[in-house]
């Protein structure tokens, strides 16, 4: 009994072999399964991994995406892993690859990142395939110290075998990651084979790293066992290994419950195949395709205040369009928990955005990920702009929120993205045990300084006041924070930089010099006191700048009233979110100078959205596509009525028997007559 059971699991094993093969073009549903994919690929395959960053409502990634496939497809899945990221499901990889627009596609190689490319251009694509193809494949390479060892008998008997013991180590101490034997392996040994071959014009044996069987494409998730050992899953698959192929588990020699684990693996890996085919159809769902009848609403931002106007205007069933580029706006620089939004624990800003997003498309919002240019309200409908796109529109809710500010000082642009920056969350990890500077004194300087704290050496709090603007229980932690130090009553001059020249390691092992991208990095800030003017230099990588927002609000000039006394905001009626102009209404940070929170501004574009069906109800808009189909089907019935009334009617009927009988009325009448 037990021996059959046994066999039939084998025989199950077997069968679902066959289907675990890896999808053509992976869907990644976490950064940890991304995080796992690459590292797995480094370790056992070789094979490059090629992430193809999207969202689904934008144009040129929606253009690009059957290239993408069809590239994979003709590089083949032994030669390449081709992954989709879907931007706004996994905004931690965004923030982690810092994308910055989409479409994006990052190479990685070996676990690492080696080319990036940005924009729809198959041209460009298809050469950084080709580039790293040939690079993991010009890299899959091992060089023995036997080799080397006979090799130098062949080419040089004098060498010494501490030299090509120092050869040897060389080589492995460039590949320091994914090296777990210590080898002489990938770029390195490459470069090693070509060093030798240039000095004694004969080549070194070398032997292929990974073998065609570890390239072939198996799902390269769902077995946790690598080829060099780690991360071993003890399961059948990587406890007794055949003796033919060390990575096949030798299913004769395995347990039945460890038979049961990899039955269960094989068919997880077989769903998920499925899945992702599944995946792949629903990739652009939500996307925004032009209609012929104007939008009833369009919303503009995709940050707190739009997306809950889109979730409340979806579930009325006004079909919204939701018109923002990728990231779900400030909340995306928070990469720590949102502690203070009601029943979500746990979860970071762009987690949040991220489910509210999922929220909305459920309930039937569709997005374009466009950033808009202007809007045109000289008639109604009203257009907006975007530059791809064009939307005819009944209503507009503006939540387009605020965008960060800047000092204007010397040294501050020319070291953005080498020390300047205004997200603590997407950058702060870059100056992990070094010296920082924050300057600002409001909420979100607070919260750059707190972030900071944790991971840098320490972090100087530079603000021009000798009291912070903060909330008091967030100036309070700042102020009692043991590595943070305050600047009171001083301003930033300067940020002063250094020119870093890159060392980089040959792959042989040589340190050379990149002169010609030396790039400046920030080296500390030039401060001044408000009241004595004096001068002092405070040393620093890095200088975070947390000095408030201005609403983006430049497409709305001459359309709508402003706050008067809050510049840039946008002016809504007391107890409402309209506009001074009838159908344009406003929600968010952009319209509220006071509160600025991720709650505030969901709930006014819950209350945005309210306003804008209520509006359209008051006007009679937004029914053209139901009156369109009304009068078609009115059409379509006077016309059926016509033929009606010339054709033969059937007079069916049922008798006791259940027996559905029937007769031509016309016949029925001829018959009765
Ligand atoms: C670092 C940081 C931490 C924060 N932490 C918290 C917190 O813990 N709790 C809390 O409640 N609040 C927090 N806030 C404040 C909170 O993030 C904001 O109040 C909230 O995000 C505002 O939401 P919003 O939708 O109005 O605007 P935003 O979140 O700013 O969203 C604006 C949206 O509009 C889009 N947009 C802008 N211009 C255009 C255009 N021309 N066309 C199309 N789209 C456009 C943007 O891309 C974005 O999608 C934090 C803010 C920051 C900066």
């Amino acid at each position: 009994m037990f021996k059959l059971s046994i066999y039939c699991v084998i025989a199950l094993i077997i069968c679902s072999s066959s289907v675990s093969a890896r999808p053509l073009v992976r869907q990644i549903k976490s950064a940890r399964e991304f995080e796992r994919l690459v590292e797995k690929h480094a370790t056992s395959t070789g094979l490059p991994v090629i992430a193809d960053f999207y969202s689904d409502g934008c144009g040129p990634c929606r253009q690009i995406a059957p290239v993408f496939k069809q590239l994979a497809e003709q590089t083949g899945q032994e030669n390449a892993v081709f992954v989709k990221i879907n931007t706004q499901m996994v905004p931690e990889l965004s923030g982690k690859y810092n994308i910055r627009s989409i479409p994006t596609f990052i190479f990685f190689h070996d676990g690492k990142q080696v080319d990036l490319i940005q924009g729809a251009s198959g041209q460009a694509l298809q050469q950084s395939i080709s580039g790293v193809v040939n690079r993991s494949q010009r890299e899959n390479v091992k060089l023995t110290k036997e080799a080397l060892v006979e090799y130098y008998k062949e080419v040089d008997e004098e060498t010494s075998e501490e030299k090509i013991d120092s050869v040897y180590k060389k080589c492995v101490e460039v590949k320091k990651k994914n090296n777990p034997n210590k080898e002489c392996l990938g770029g390195a040994a490459t470069q090693l084979a070509r060093r030798l071959k240039q000095k004694y014009e004969k080549r070194v044996e070398t032997t292929l790293r990974f073998t065609d069987e570890h390239r072939k494409p198996t799902d390269a998730t769902s077995s946790k066992d690598s080829k060099d050992g780690s991360n071993s899953s003890g399961s059948a698959s990587s406890s007794r290994k055949s003796h033919t192929n060390p990575d096949k588990p030798n299913l004769h020699l395995a347990s039945k419950e460890e038979l049961m684990e990899e039955l269960e693996k094989r068919v997880e890996a077989e769903e998920e195949a499925r899945e992702e085919e599944e995946d792949d159809m629903a990739e652009f769902e939500h996307s925004y395709v032009p209609s012929d009848f104007p939008e009833r609403v369009t919303i503009i931002g995709g940050g707190p205040a739009g997306m809950s106007a889109a979730i409340y205007a979806a579930r009325a069933g006004l079909k919204p369009v939701v018109v923002a580029p990728p990231g779900g706006g400030q909340l995306n620089g928070k990469g720590v928990e949102v502690e203070n939004y009601p029943g979500l624990a746990n979860v970071t800003g762009p987690e949040v955005v991220a489910h509210m997003r999922a929220q909305a498309a459920e309930f039937g919002a569709v997005f374009e990920c466009e950033l808009v240019t202007k809007i045109d309200t000289n008639q109604h409908p009203f257009k907006v702009f975007t530059n791809s796109s064009e939307i005819t529109t009944h209503t507009i809710i503006v939540a387009t929120g605020a965008e960060s500010n800047w000092l204007n000082i010397p040294g501050e642009y020319e070291m953005r993205g080498g020390g300047v920056s205004s997200c603590a969350v997407c950058d702060g990890a870059a100056f992990y045990g070094m010296d920082v500077i924050v300057v600002g004194g409001g909420d979100s300087a607070m919260e750059e300084a707190l972030f900071l704290a944790r991971t840098s050496k320490s972090v100087t709090v530079v603000h021009r006041r000798d009291e912070f603007r903060a909330s008091k229980i967030m100036a309070q932690r700042v102020i009692d924070h043991p590595s943070i130090r305050i600047q009171w009553n001083s301003t930033v001059k300067e940020i002063i930089g250094e020119k870093v020249l890159h060392e980089t390691n040959d792959e042989d092992g040589d340190e050379s010099v990149d002169l010609d991208n030396a790039q400046l990095y920030v080296s500390g800030a030039i401060l001044a006191d408000v009241h004595t003017g004096q001068e002092s230099t405070i040393s620093a990588a890095a200088v975070f700048v947390a000095i408030g927002h201005t609403p983006s609000t430049q497409f709305l000039k001459d359309i709508v009233d402003f706050n008067e006394n809050h510049s840039g905001y946008v002016l809504t009626q007391q107890g409402s979110t309209r506009t001074s102009l009838a159908g344009v209404f406003a929600a968010g940070d952009v319209s509220d100078a006071i509160y600025r929170q991720a709650i505030t501004s969901a709930g006014s574009g819950a209350a945005a959205a309210l306003d804008a069906e209520r509006w359209l109800s008051e006007e009679g808009l937004g029914n053209e596509e139901a009156e369109f189909e009304a009068d078609l089907m009115a059409e379509l019935m006077a016309e059926d009525n016509d033929t009606a009334s010339n054709a033969d009617h059937y007079n069916v009927y049922e008798d006791v028997a259940g027996n559905v009988a029937g007769m031509k009325e016309s016949s029925a009448a001829t018959a009765e007559l």
